[in-house]
This record gives structure tokens, sequence and C-alpha cells, in this order.
């Protein structure tokens, strides 16, 4: 046994006999990474189309987001928000600057994003109820949405998978087909307050909102005094190419909630909401210990410098067309595994026909690795400074494993 078997014998150890056995993790263990790559405890070396489930926006350890979190470590780290910090003042001008005038709230997580955006609706409830507490409370969601493992992002979330064992939910929600305009309009009532979705699903398999159904919900919105309030956890923060996913619909939402790329890594969350609609939450209302720390921001801020600076929206939208191009061709290439491919940016669904699982692993096997989402889908995260030569190697692994027979041709389910 050499030293390195020990290790990993000893942390696989560990976990088994340790951790909360709540995940079903892949048998590797990643001790290392730099840009697109990362190295497991053997010394193998993968490409990162996971980017820790679209979080790390630059890749692993960009040479300014090190500098800025390592200044701001041997500077101050955490004060509470007791207290101001200029990390914080910054961040949050610098995500209007995205968002359009409104005030951002620091969290730490995308459900906690989510769980602000869920109490201001119920704020906004009861401002519509004229101040009666409890009446105006329903927020319409989408079938097949994910908006995290808190109570409320649970209970936004109907899917059995998500919400089995841990019934009683949070009431109020209810839910529409995604892209049908009809089904959310006839579940508007006088007790509505908001309509809540991913401007892309990004658990539920990649679903996008078409601009006409986002465009549609504004209009709803607004004719029944309804928040619009979108999840942009996941697509957020340049995956798409736009720094958020709905600007390319031209619409306005009164509230987003964002996380995962916000932080490069470094995990916060955060809730915009629009002006007039900020001013439904006041001293004491809502809060976290953790939100908005100096370092937290600190991280933030270096992810959007290096957006700007690199300008990676526009190194996304077009290294997509060329990237989406070839995922295309090589799912027409092999129909008996693959039935299509859901792209936006960054944000890429490969429609399988069978379960992702052999898939996965077989990537993983070669040298990819990439996340599964529900519905067969296989979702492609790279991060958004990917090359294209990094985004030509993805599909020159893919293709490898579907050609080598590795994995059995599914049988047509009659
Ligand atoms: C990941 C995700 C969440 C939950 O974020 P956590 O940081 O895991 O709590 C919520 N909404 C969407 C769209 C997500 O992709």
């Amino acid at each position: 046994m050499n030293d390195q078997t020990i290790v990993r014998t000893s942390t696989a150890a560990l976990y088994d006999a340790h951790v909360l056995k709540n995940y079903a993790r892949a048998a590797v263990t990643l001790v290392r990474g730099r840009g697109a790559q990362v190295w497991d405890d053997q010394g193998k070396s993968y490409l990162d189309f996971t980017s820790g489930i679209a979080v790390s926006a630059l890749g692993h350890c960009h040479p300014h987001w090190v500098a800025a979190v390592q200044r701001q470590a041997g500077e101050l780290i955490h004060t509470s928000n007791l207290f101001r910090n200029p990390n914080q003042a910054e961040l949050a001008r610098r995500l209007i600057g995205y968002a359009g005038p409104g005030r951002v709230f620091f969290c730490n997580s995308g459900t906690e994003a989510n769980e602000a955006l869920i109490k201001l609706a119920r704020l906004h409830g009861m401002q519509k109820a004229g101040g009666v507490e409890g009446q105006c409370y329903k927020v319409i969601c989408a079938k097949s949405a994910f908006h995290g493992r808190t109570f409320g992002g649970m209970s936004a979330t109907p899917q059995e998978k998500i919400q089995k064992g841990f019934r009683p939910l949070v009431p109020g929600f209810v839910f529409g087909e995604l892209n049908n305009l009809q089904s959310f309009a006839e579940l508007i009532d006088a007790d509505t307050a908001a309509i809540f979705v991913e401007t892309i699903q990004g658990e539920g398999g990649v679903h996008a909102c078409t601009s006409e159904f986002l465009i549609g919900l504004r209009r709803l919105c607004d004719q029944h005094n309804l928040l619009l309030m979108l999840d942009e956890v996941q697509c957020g923060i340049g995956r798409t190419g736009t720094f958020y996913a709905f600007e390319q619909a031209g619409i306005h939402p009164d509230a987003i909630g964002m996380a995962k790329g916000l932080g490069g890594g470094f995990p916060i969350g955060a809730m915009w909401v629009r002006e007039n609609a900020a001013d439904l939450f006041h001293p004491g209302m809502h809060g976290t210990t953790f939100g908005g720390t100096p370092l937290a921001c600190a991280a933030a801020l270096a992810v959007l410098d290096v957006i700007e600076k690199e300008k990676l929206l526009a190194h996304v939208t077009r290294e997509s067309g060329p990237w989406h191009a070839a995922l295309r061709k090589m799912a027409a290439d092999f129909p008996a595994h693959l039935s299509g491919v859901r792209a936006s940016g960054f944000l890429v669904g490969v429609q399988l026909t069978s379960d992702p699982g052999p898939y996965v692993a077989a990537l993983r096997e070669h040298g990819l690795l990439v996340p599964s989402a529900g519905g067969n889908v296989m979702r492609l995260l790279p991060p958004l400074n990917a090359t294209a030569a990094e985004l030509a190697r993805c599909v020159e692994i893919f293709r490898g494993v579907l050609a080598s027979g590795a994995i059995a041709v599914p049988v047509a389910k009659a």
C-alpha cells in the first residue's frame, strides 16, 4: 500500500463511519483544482464540467479570486450584520448594476435566498390584504421545480423524492405547468401573493421558461398585483451568457434569488428586491448571522471583477455556438443513447434515453466530471472561462465513451 492508497482508504472509511449518509457520493476523493481541471487523491486528473454544481464559475483557484480571498482573510473575515462592512456595500452596488434599482439581502445559500423570497411574498400578500396576516399567502410555482431543501424551498419543490418523509409542508404553494400560461392564470385567486419560478429549471432537467411565458407571467403579475420572483440560483451570474437568464426575455422581475456561481466557490446567496417591494422589510424582520461577511463579499466581488475584466458573458455566448452544435451533432450520431440537447450558454442538459447513472460513471472513468439532473438528463456545467479546447475535449470524451460500446445500448421501452 502506498501513501496515496492509505489516504484514500482512510477518507472513504471516515465517510463510512462518520458522515451522514444523505448523499449518493461518487467514490472519488478530490484534492486539488486549477481552472477546469481537478485531481483526485490518486493523481488522476479530470475535466471538471460539474463545477461544484454550477458554483465554481471561474474554475478552480483563479489567481485574482485567490488573491482577493487571501487578502481579505488576513484583514477581516466576519463581523455579523450588527455592523456595516465595505465589501457588502460594494457588492450590493455592483449587483444592482445588473439587476436594476432595488435592494439586496445577503445570505449563504440558494435555499436561503429563496426563503427570503418566500417571506417577501408573505409580506406583499399581507400588504395586499390591507395588513391582515395569513389571508393572501399563496405562491404559484412550477411542476418539476427545484427551490432547495429548507422547509420553504422544499415546499415549493413538488417532487416526491424531495418531500417524502418531511410532511406536513409549509402551506400555500400551488403548481402550474411550465410554459403553460393558462395553467398559471387558472391558479390565481384572491389569496395569491406571488409567482415564483426558475428562469431555467436546473435540477429538473434543464427546462427553460420561454420568453413568451416570462412576458406572460409579468403581465399576469401586473394585472393581479402579484410579485414575479425568479430563482436564478443556478442559471444566474453569467451561466447563460447574460448576467441573469431572464434578461434574454427582456422582462424585469420584482425579486431575484441567486447563489451558486456568485461566490465562485465561496458560500454566498443573495436576494435582490426591486424598489418599493424592498420597503416591505423593516429592521428585525429577517436576518442571518453569516450573511454578507467581508470574506464572502470579497469572493463575490472577485467573481464579478473577472466576469467583467475577462468579458466572460461574451465568451460564454461566443463559445456556446460551436459547442452546442458539436453536442447536437453528437446526439444525432448516437440516437439510441441521446435524444436531444437543451442548452442555454454553459447550462446544458443532454437528454438521455435511459438513466444517467452509467453515463456519468463512464465519463468520470474517462476523465470528465458531470452531474445528472431529473428526467434522464445529464448536465454539462463548465466554468464560465472554459476554453474552446476544453469544450471540444468534453465532446471528444463523451463521443469516445458512446463509441466505445462501454455502455450497453438502452433497450427501447415498448
Ligand atoms: C441549487 C439550487 C437551489 C438550492 O441552493 P442551495 O445552495 O443548495 O441551498 C435552489 N434553486 C435552484 C434553482 C438551484 O439550482
